[in-house]
């Protein structure tokens, strides 16, 4: 690559950076996975990690940014930088990259990072791998390997970004884990401004939030998923009054979201959310490898599925052969006195 257009030398760069995406002022959970992955890869490479957050009224959270692993933090706070906007924080990103020239950048694969990180990268010159699975440092060269799904989940593509910097890298909620917080640690802040010459600015007006029960799939502890084997939509109140019962939410596979049963919100599986689950009930779902991309983590799986030779039965703690109307009330009951 023409090293004039690349943004951040190879020689120049260094560190480990972790952006932390913060909303409503407070910094998301994926940050604190990422900073969990991070810190191994800082390790590896013998160098710091760092978080950047921007924001208004947020330095609350640089203490928990610690607490999870960073030894610095990058701080800016404005008032244009409170809730999320394209330009401003692409923006900022650049310049913070281009004058402390990390040598990796981890970005959520969150409907916020999904926008900044190919922007960012766009702007400094570098490449980026979007949802990765996996990230590992190569001993011999110290290059990231990034590993992603390809082809549809049927193989593990590693990818490397060999001759720009900062090699980037979006990682999905649930993926990576974060370390226990230790809130004796404390580091570094640099604090930079931020420049309003931006060409385009935008005002945000309002923020509406989504009516109805709030999904939060990654951080649930208990998941009822179902599929096309629920027959239709109808069967997806079975499955929310179950939820209720039990404290959990309510996911599905790709097939009921296709089918409208269920907002895609609720999706799980390679091109839906990542969860970890203690106790996940699969019901009508067969055990696509796309779909087990997404939950195959989780701690105590139980499938009910008229069809004993299902593929989910091969990777469920429990299997229940039968219809799941019959069997998940049942289900209930017991699990109700655990
Ligand atoms: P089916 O495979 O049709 O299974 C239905 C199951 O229900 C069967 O096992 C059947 O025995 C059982 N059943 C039927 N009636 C009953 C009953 N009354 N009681 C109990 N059991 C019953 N899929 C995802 O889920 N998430 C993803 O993120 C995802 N991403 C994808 C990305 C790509 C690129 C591709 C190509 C595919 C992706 N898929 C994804 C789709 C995936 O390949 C499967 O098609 C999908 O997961 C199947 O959904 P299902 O198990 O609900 O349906």
């Amino acid at each position: 690559m023409d090293n004039e257009k690349v943004g951040v030398s190879i020689q120049d760069a260094k560190g480990v950076w972790v952006f932390a995406e913060q909303r409503e002022g407070k910094v998301m959970n994926i940050a604190f996975e990422l900073l969990g992955e991070g810190s191994k890869l800082a390790k590896d490479l013998g160098v710091e990690l760092s978080a950047v957050l921007m924001g208004d009224n947020v330095d609350g959270n640089i203490k928990d940014l610690f607490a999870y692993g960073a030894d610095k933090v990058y701080f800016v706070e404005n008032a244009e930088l409170k809730d999320y906007r394209t330009e401003p924080y692409t923006e900022m990103m650049n310049q913070l990259i281009k004058e402390y020239k990390p040598q990796i950048v981890l970005i959520g694969a969150t409907n916020i990072g999904r926008d900044l990180a190919p922007r960012v990268a766009g702007r400094v010159r570098t490449g980026l791998t979007a949802d990765c699975t996996q990230l590992t440092i190569d001993p011999e060269t110290t290059n990231l390997l990034q590993t992603r799904p390809a082809f549809g989940g049927n193989l593990m593509a590693t990818i490397i970004c060999p001759e720009s910097r900062p090699q980037m890298a979006t990682v999905r909620s649930g993926v990576m884990k974060k370390k226990e917080p230790d809130y004796n640690r404390t580091g570094e802040v640099i604090t930079a401004s931020y420049d309003k010459s931006t060409k385009v600015r935008t005002v945000v007006k309002e923020i509406v939030k989504e009516a109805g029960r709030a999904v939060n799939l990654e951080e649930a502890k208990i998941i009822i998923s179902g599929g096309r084997g629920l027959g239709g939509p109808e069967g997806f109140e079975i499955l929310e009054k179950a939820a209720e019962v039990l404290g959990g939410v309510v996911a599905a596979s790709r097939a009921a979201v296709d089918s409208g049963w269920i907002s895609a919100k609720h999706q799980v599986g390679q091109t839906g959310k990542t969860v970890h689950a203690k106790i996940y009930i699969a019901c009508g779902i067969s055990g696509a490898i796309q779909h087990l991309a997404g939950m195959q983590n989780s701690e105590l799986v139980i499938a009910i599925n008229k069809n004993p030779a299902a593929p989910i039965m091969q990777i469920a703690d429990y299997g229940i052969v039968g219809d799941y109307k019959n069997i998940l009330p049942l289900l209930i009951e017991e699990i109700k006195y655990v």
